[in-house]
């Protein structure tokens, strides 16, 4: 029997289920069984300009709808995902893993939520009026053109919406590429679109691995490329883009700071770490994985969170009680295995976990390192599993010297009881999105997105809008025109 997860067909193109089998099959794995629950294939050429072709032309029309119009498609899209927010949020669970408990309030909830935000601003994205005497200025805000999402595997359904509501706000047409790890949950996103008006080809999805993300980014017609992915690829796609002087967004890896003071709130700092940390397994993006401690409350801190950490509920994603899930793929277990045995051999301090969970599926144990040192393979590299390094510190210029001493420069966090030392704290980290006596919250509202090698441009907020439009300025002369002959 074919399994509920199992698509329609790979891809989602002007409006309909499109599918090519000649295009190499993908395995779905759900991550908590390691049982093939569907298959879709990569597109093949035919597919992808296919993809191409139907978004440049859907896009003309789609930029002439008013702004009002444009928005009241979104907002219905919106509240499609709201209203389907359980059956949307099992596949989620399905595509990555993720337990249910997490993926009912953060994934189509949050879909929902860049539709809606970005449905209510697509009205009022306006130019201006600039005097000149008698002669004057106007700006248009346009549209791009023809935009490319490419998403990572960790947030298959928000990354499509956070990518395609601003895009589709600002009259830009997307061709969205998911992970080849998770490929389901746009499908949903494009098919919910279509249900709520959105014109055939102005948000289209095809499957693929590198290869498809490359001859997406680099076709001439493409005039954007939006990429939330590991720094490696990144730099690859940021080159190609440069190639034909395309627009970029990259949201990329990080190895954030999360500093605590020993003034500050031990179960919050505790709460904070552990939410930047384990949520998603560690991983998201923005996790504050270099956790430094204050020497004065290491000790406590490392009780507290051990006990903690202990009451995480490993267990079937899909049982609601379940609070910690399994890693994406049995790769992605292995990588962050490497990188256990890497932390023990060069000598970090086990506090819990430690190991692969003795149950079915690509589960870790919820690991603490404590005595982490700053050259230390764990606390350089990201790992994207759930692992956090706890290192000392004395002193707030120190820890601030050290925070900073990385190529990633996406999140940091300060937990202190004194909001002048927080302030001037997060005034000197090297970090885009940072948070104040909390970790890894992402309204839509609030511009998320990196600086350093993690990344260029933001999403979310008024800011996305300016990287998914650009600004035409129109001189308006009243007289004569004066020339030299
Ligand atoms: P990845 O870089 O391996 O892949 C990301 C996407 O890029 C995939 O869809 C992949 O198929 C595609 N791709 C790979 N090579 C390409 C190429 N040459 N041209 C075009 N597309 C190509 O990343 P991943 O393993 O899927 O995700 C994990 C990484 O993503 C981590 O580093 C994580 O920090 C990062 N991430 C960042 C954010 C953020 O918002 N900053 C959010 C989530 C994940």
């Amino acid at each position: 029997m074919t399994h509920p997860a199992q698509p329609k067909a790979s891809h989602f193109i002007n409006g309909e289920y499109v599918e090519d089998t000649a295009g190499t099959p993908i395995p779905v794995i759900y991550a908590a069984t390691g049982e093939q629950i569907a298959t879709v294939h990569a597109a093949t050429p035919a597919i992808v300009e296919q993809a191409l072709s139907t978004a440049k032309e859907a896009q003309k029309a789609w930029a002439k709808m008013t702004g009002t119009e444009r928005g009241r498609i979104l907002r219905r899209a919106a509240d499609i995902m709201r209203e389907r927010n359980h059956d949307l949020s099992v596949l989620e669970t399905y595509d990555t893993g993720k337990p249910l408990q997490e993926t009912l309030v953060a994934d189509a909830t949050s879909g929902a939520d860049a539709l809606e935000y970005f449905g209510g601003l697509a009205a009022s994205l306006t130019g201006e009026h600039i005097p000149l005497g008698e002669d004057w200025v106007y700006t248009k805000r346009e549209a791009l053109g023809l935009c490319v999402g490419i998403g990572a595997w960790n947030y298959p359904t928000q990354i499509a919406c956070w990518k395609g509501a601003p895009a589709l706000a600002c009259g830009n047409a997307m061709v969205f590429k998911p992970s080849e790890t998770t490929p389901l949950c746009a499908l949903k996103v494009a098919e919910i679109l279509i249900e709520a008006g959105a014109p055939a080809g102005v948000f289209n999805v095809v499957q693929g691995m590198g290869e498809v993300g490359g001859a997406l980014v680099t076709d001439p017609r493409v005039d954007k490329v939006s990429l939330t992915g590991s720094v490696p690829t990144g730099k690859k796609v940021y080159a190609a883009a440069a190639e034909g002087m395309k627009h970029v967004t990259m949201e990329l890896g990080g190895k954030s700071p999360l500093i605590i003071f020993d003034d500050a709130d031990i179960d919050n700092a505790v709460g904070g770490a552990i939410n930047g940390n384990f949520y998603s397994s560690g991983q998201v993006c923005s996790n504050g994985t270099r956790v430094f401690v204050q020497k004065g409350i290491k000790e406590k801190f490392l009780a507290r969170l051990a006990e903690r950490t202990g009451n995480a509920i490993l267990g079937d994603p899909m049982d609601e009680a379940t609070s910690f899930g399994p890693m994406v793929t049995e790769n992605q277990m292995n990588i962050v295995l490497g990188y256990i045995e890497k932390g023990k051999e060069e000598g970090a301090r086990l506090i819990c976990g430690g190991k692969r969970a003795d149950m079915d599926g690509y589960f870790i144990e919820p690991t603490v390192f404590a005595d982490v040192t700053d050259d230390m393979t764990i606390a350089r590299e990201e790992i994207f599993g759930p692992v956090m390094s706890v290192l000392d510190f004395d002193t707030e210029e120190e820890v601030v010297a050290r925070a900073n001493d990385t190529e990633f420069g996406l999140s940091a966090g300060v937990f202190t009881k004194d909001f002048t030392r927080a302030h001037r704290v997060i005034g000197n980290l090297e970090a885009g999105s940072c948070f104040i006596n909390s970790y890894n919250d992402a309204p839509v509202e609030a511009p998320f997105g990196g600086v350093k090698a993690s990344g260029v441009g933001r999403e979310n907020s008024k800011e996305a809008i300016k990287h998914f439009s650009q600004v035409k300025s129109v001189y308006v002369r009243m007289g004569d025109v004066e020339a030299a002959f």
